[in-house]
C-alpha cells in the first residue's frame, strides 16, 4: 500500500493570474522580518499592502539548518528585533542552545507578535517587469508589487573556488553548509579550507577527534584587542563603500580580522593553527602545492563562504556589465539598487549581519516608501 504522503502546498494565485500588493518582502530572516515589521508600523495592510514571501517551511531564515554544535555561546552575537528583545523569548541563561533551535523560536514567536503576512513555503523563482510593476513568479502563483525588498541573505548560494583536479578526488569534499558534526570525520585526515569564523570555529571541533591540516589563501589575520562598537562601525564602513561602487561585498569578517577568543588560545596549544598556503591542485588521495609536496587527506572541508542569493532577481539587470559584476547601491545606508529605486536589497554588503539587518529593514522601508509616493 501506498504511504500517506502530505498535500503539496497549495496555489496561492491560479495560473495566469497575479495577486496584487503593493510591496514584496522575498526572504523570512532577521533582514526580511525586520523590513515586514516596519511596513506593518507605516501602516501597510497584510495582503493588499505587502506580503513576506519565505522559500523556508518554518519561521527561522538560515539559522535553522546551521550545524547542530553552534549554540548560543559560540555565535557572535543575535541582535534583537525591533519592538521584541530576544531574552523575551529565549531566558538569557540559555548558552547551552542550539542557534538552529533558539533563532527560529525568536522568529516564530515574532511573526506571531506582530502578526506578520508570512507566506510559506513560497520560493520566488524569477522577478520581471512588467507594465510599471514587478511580476514575482512564485513555486506557488505570481504576485505583482510596485516595489521589491529582498532580503534572500546567502545561504543557498555556498561557494566552493575551483582547483585543478578536484573531480578525481576519492575522498570526501564538503561545504560549510553541509558540516553536522566532527564525530562524523574521526579517524580520517581532514584539510579545512578557509580562513574566516566557520573556518576557525569548524577547525577547533574537527581537530579535537581526528588529524587535520589547515589552508589558507592569504596568511590569517588574527585581530588583538578588543572588537568594540568602533572598530565594527569601521569594518562595516569598508563593505559599504564597495557596495557603493559596485564591486561584489566582502564579508565583514574579512575585513575585522579574526577574533582571538579562549577557543583560539586553546587551539594554538594544541598546534593546530599553524595555516599552511593554498595548495595548487586535488590529487586521488589528497592536495599537492606548487612545489610538488603532497598531502594524503580524507576529507576536504571547504569552508569558503557564500554569495549573495540573488539569481532570481536576474532579468532585472541590477548588476553592472563590468568584470567586477556588482550591484552599484546607494541610500542611507546603501540598501537601495541605484539602477532601480524600487529594489532595495537587505541584509546584503554592509548589512549583512544580524545588527546590520535590522537597522537596513528600516532604512529600506522608508525609502521604498518614500520613492513609490513620489510616484
Ligand atoms: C555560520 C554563520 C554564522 C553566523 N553567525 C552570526 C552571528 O553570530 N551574528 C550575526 O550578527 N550574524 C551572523 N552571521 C551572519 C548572519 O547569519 C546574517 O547576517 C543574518 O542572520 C542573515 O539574515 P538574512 O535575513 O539576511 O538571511 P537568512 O537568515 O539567510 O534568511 C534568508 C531567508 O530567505 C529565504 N529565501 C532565500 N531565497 C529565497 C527565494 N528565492 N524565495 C523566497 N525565499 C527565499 C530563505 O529560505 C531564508 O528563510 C552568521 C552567518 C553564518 C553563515
Amino acid at each position: 500500500m501506498m504511504p500517506d504522503l502530505p498535500d503539496p502546498p497549495s496555489r496561492l494565485a491560479p495560473p495566469g493570474v497575479a495577486l496584487k500588493t503593493d510591496i514584496v518582502v522575498i526572504g523570512g530572516g532577521q533582514a526580511g522580518l525586520s523590513a515586514a515589521y516596519h511596513l506593518k508600523r507605516a501602516g501597510l495592510e497584510g495582503r493588499t499592502g505587502f506580503v513576506l514571501l519565505d522559500a523556508a517551511s518554518a519561521p527561522g531564515g538560515a539559522w535553522q539548518f546551521r550545524w547542530p554544535t553552534l549554540t548560543l555561546s559560540t555565535v557572535n552575537r543575535i541582535h534583537d528585533l525591533p519592538g521584541l528583545p530576544f531574552s523575551d523569548v529565549v531566558a538569557p541563561g540559555e548558552t547551552h542552545v542550539q542557534a538552529r533551535v533558539a533563532v527560529p523560536r525568536y522568529f516564530a514567536a515574532y511573526e506571531r507578535t506582530f502578526d506578520l503576512p508570512v507566506l510559506r513555503p513560497v520560493r520566488v523563482t524569477l522577478v520581471t517587469r512588467h507594465g510599471g510593476r514587478f511580476k514575482v513568479e512564485t513555486d506557488r502563483g505570481d504576485f505583482s508589487a510596485r516595489g521589491l525588498i529582498n532580503a534572500t541573505g546567502t545561504w543557498e548560494t555556498p561557494y566552493i573556488p575551483t582547483y585543478p583536479g578536484m573531480e578525481r578526488f576519492r575522498g570526501q569534499q564538503l561545504h560549510t553548509r553541509d558540516y553536522h558534526s566532527a564525530q562524523a570525520f574521526a579517524g580520517r585526515h581532514v584539510v579545512v579550507v578557509g580562513g574566516g569564523i566557520s573556518a576557525l570555529q569548524l577547525l577547533d571541533e574537527v581537530s579535537q577527534v581526528t588529524t587535520t591540516t589547515w589552508v589558507t589563501r592569504r596568511p590569517p589575520v588574527f585581530r588583538e584587542g578588543p572588537f568594540d562598537a568602533q572598530a565594527g562601525h569601521a569594518a562595516v564602513a569598508l563593505v559599504e563603500d564597495r557596495v557603493r561602487r559596485g564591486l561584489p561585498p566582502a564579508s565583514v569578517v574579512s575585513v575585522t580580522g579574526l577574533p582571538v577568543t579562549p577557543a583560539v588560545d586553546a587551539m594554538r596549544a594544541r598546534g593546530v593553527l599553524r595555516a599552511r598556503p593554498m595548495f595548487s591542485d586535488i590529487v586521488e588521495d589528497g592536495v599537492r602545492w606548487a612545489d610538488g609536496t603532497r598531502l594524503h587527506a580524507d576529507v576536504i572541508l571547504w569552508c569558503t563562504g557564500f554569495r549573495s542569493s540573488l539569481d532570481h532577481l536576474a532579468p532585472l539587470m541590477l548588476r553592472e556589465p563590468d568584470a567586477a559584476g556588482g550591484i552599484v547601491m546607494t541610500g542611507r545606508l546603501a540598501t537601495q539598487v541605484a539602477k532601480d529605486p524600487r529594489v532595495h536589497l537587505v541584509g546584503y554588503g554592509p548589512s549583512a549581519s544580524t545588527i546590520g539587518a535590522n537597522r537596513a529593514g528600516r532604512a529600506a522601508v522608508s525609502e521604498l516608501l518614500a520613492t513609490l509616493r513620489a510616484g
